[in-house]
């Protein structure tokens, strides 16, 4: 069956109400997705006629709930092609993954004074920040792969900074302004060659690529659930079985304890030990639901229509005159970033917003990315499964309506 994304609009209640008078032409999906009926179906369902907590009541319901929460960690464990179930932690999102790898390794041995972590100059905050807050207990120093002006990461820059003081490398997916794939797979097999640890930020990633962690050789994965259809406040951290053994735990409370006296406590093993306290059960419902109705699409379908709307978007919008795409990296996803000369970014936001199309303006969580192409804010577009050709057509045509009304 061809992948038709009129029919995809359908499964999204959203896209069925008009903004402002006129169709809803979604695409930011770079920030968020947008969900469909299943989701919010399991979700509601969980609540209306099911709630319960997990791993504690021994009664109907209780037991329901812990079967179906440890079926979806089943789930994403087969989604990332993980190992062990118990290598998926739930977390709050990408963000939240990474602040437990960086805490967890603070508390560790693994990072000791004088270590060195490398992040990219394309990395979000999310993944700058919290290796940032390593410098409070431990003296450590974060060096940066820098990228060419297409948004390509230099692997030559890469290699000669690793050295025997590297521990980790903290790495993007796929970027969030540029949309730039990176080589994960070659990254991970010289930070392993150096003896160092990869952490990837697959935020971006898992809605329009296929990912297998094992394949990659990631040493951590990470990623969010609204980013792929799923609810927010619901996230991923995947971790091979050993290093995540070796760490200690990043939160502590209820469920991630083997035994509690005053004096000492011992933790649960794998996967509690990382998910204290009680977890957003609608949430990894609503995030398996998800992952089952992403997996009902042909991945290779969707990666090619994807990049139709990407490269006709492309060409498009160099058409306008006076507007520049940020980079133009060798391999990227449906994302685009973008100036029109003389007209801030905000500004064609709002007024695009009239036409209704949603689009991100700002600088997108990556200000060192900013600083490097000079720009304090851009123009983001992304784009996911429901989007038409028709929606590039609007956004063309709400574009060239904005520079002619900017310029008059
Ligand atoms: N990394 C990347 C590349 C992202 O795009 C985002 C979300 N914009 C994040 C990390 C953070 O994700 P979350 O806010 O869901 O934790």
């Amino acid at each position: 069956m061809s992948f038709d994304p009129n029919i995809v609009k359908k499964d999204f209640p959203i896209l069925a109400q008009k903004v402002y008078g006129k169709d809803y032409v979604y695409l930011d999906n770079a920030a968020t997705s947008l969900r469909p009926q299943p989701v919010i179906d399991v979700i509601n369902k969980f609540y209306s006629l099911e709630n319960s907590s997990v791993h504690r009541g021994g009664y109907y319901y209780g037991q329901l709930a812990t079967e179906r929460f440890e079926n979806a960690r089943e789930n994403v464990k087969t989604f990332l092609g993980a190992a062990q179930a118990e290598e998926i932690i739930f977390t709050r999102g990408t963000t939240e993954s990474v602040n437990l790898v960086a805490t967890s390794l603070m508390r560790s041995e693994m990072i000791q004074d004088g270590d060195e972590i490398l992040i990219s100059q394309m990395e979000h905050h999310s993944n700058i920040v919290p290796w940032q807050l390593i410098k409070f207990n431990k003296n450590i120093s974060i060096k940066m792969i820098p990228i060419d002006k297409d948004g390509n990461i230099n692997l030559d820059a890469y290699q000669s900074l690793l050295g025997p003081k590297v521990k980790l490398l903290a790495i993007v997916h796929v970027s969030n302004t540029l949309g730039t794939i990176n080589p994960i797979k070659k990254m991970a097999q010289l930070a392993h060659q150096n003896g160092a640890m990869i952490f990837v930020d697959g935020a971006q990633a898992v809605s329009h690529l296929k990912v297998d962690v094992q394949d990659l050789d990631a040493d951590f994965y990470a990623f969010s659930g609204h980013k792929i259809f799923g609810p927010t406040g619901i996230g991923v951290l995947y971790g091979k079985q050993d290093i995540l053994n070796a760490l200690p735990p990043y939160h502590g409370g209820g469920s991630m304890i083997e035994r509690v006296t005053f004096e000492k406590t011992t933790y649960a093993d794998l996967p509690n030990k990382f998910e204290a306290g009680t977890p957003n059960i609608a949430g990894v419902f609503g995030l398996s639901a998800a992952i089952d109705y992403f997996k009902s699409f042909d991945l290779e379908s969707v990666e090619a229509h994807e990049k139709q709307l990407l490269n006709m978007a492309t060409t498009s919008l160099n058409e306008i005159s006076g507007l520049k795409i940020l980079g133009n990296p060798q391999s990227k996803t449906g994302v685009i970033s973008f100036n029109i000369d003389g007209v801030h970014a905000s500004d064609i936001g709002t007024y695009i917003d009239q036409l209704g199309i949603a689009v991100r303006t700002g600088h997108h969580c990556t200000q060192p990315l900013m600083d490097f192409y000079q720009a304090s804010a851009t123009v983001r577009a992304s784009f996911s499964i429901y989007n038409t050709i028709t929606d590039i057509e609007k956004l063309i045509s709400g574009l060239a309506k904005a520079v002619e009304f900017f310029n008059e």
